[in-house]
């Protein structure tokens, strides 16, 4: 099995995916949000970066997603989220990455990205997300939670002016780390062409489990 690099534009299911991977296989998730999230509780001029929304350096990134890969035990096979998010970080990561790791870039048409977007409804109580675009994500009755049966929130950046434009800055972004691992020769596309996200995750299952 492979451990992997997760390349996808926004609301392309990545967390999805993830937790299946976790579920099924014990993948370890590792999330630069999380992690950094975990060392600002520890240094308190980064929790004021983070909380401004200044740019994090490259180097503390890297730095400290090493340390995580580095301590899990060994074979442990685990999905990074949210990293590399620059040429620069793709390159800085490359010597300490295990043998078994692969970039996986995922395709989606971005007119199926934008319907989750503009569908996408939350329970405030719960955070179970629904999408009155597709059945199987639409609530049983039209918007209340299924669980907590109070009504469902839109969030207030789930927009199609901010959607296009988290679209066009990650497109930005991946294009040279894209090119950075092809010419290394380990890229893996995965087109989802569907709306279904199941054909995508069995496409996944087949890639990961290739040897
Ligand atoms: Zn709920």
């Amino acid at each position: 099995m492979k451990s992997i690099i997760f390349l996808a534009p926004p609301a392309a299911g990545k967390g999805t995916l993830s937790e299946y991977l976790v579920k099924k296989f014990g993948y370890v998730h590792i999330s630069t949000g999380e992690i950094l999230r975990d060392y600002a509780e520890e240094k308190e001029s980064l929790a004021h970066q983070l909380e401004k929304g200044e740019y994090i350096e490259d180097d503390i990134i890297i730095k400290l997603v090493t340390q995580k890969i580095a301590s899990l035990p060994k074979n442990t096979l685990f999905i990074l989220d949210g990293v590399p998010r620059t040429l620069k970080q793709a390159q800085m990561l490359d010597p300490y990455l295990p043998s078994n790791v692969i970039p996986i870039n995922i395709e989606v048409d971005p007119s199926i990205l934008l319907k989750r977007v503009l569908g996408r409804v939350v329970c405030p109580q719960c955070d179970r997300n629904y999408n009155v675009y597709f059945k199987e994500f639409k609530p049983l009755v039209d918007n209340l939670c299924d669980d907590c049966k109070i009504s469902l929130e839109k969030r207030s950046d789930d927009t199609e002016g901010s959607f296009l434009k988290r679209y066009q800055k990650y497109q930005e972004s991946v294009l040279p780390i894209i090119k950075f691992y092809q010419e290394k020769g380990t890229l893996i596309r995965l087109e989802n062409k569907d709306e279904d996200q199941n054909e995508l995750i069995k496409k996944l299952v087949e890639v990961i489990d290739d040897n």
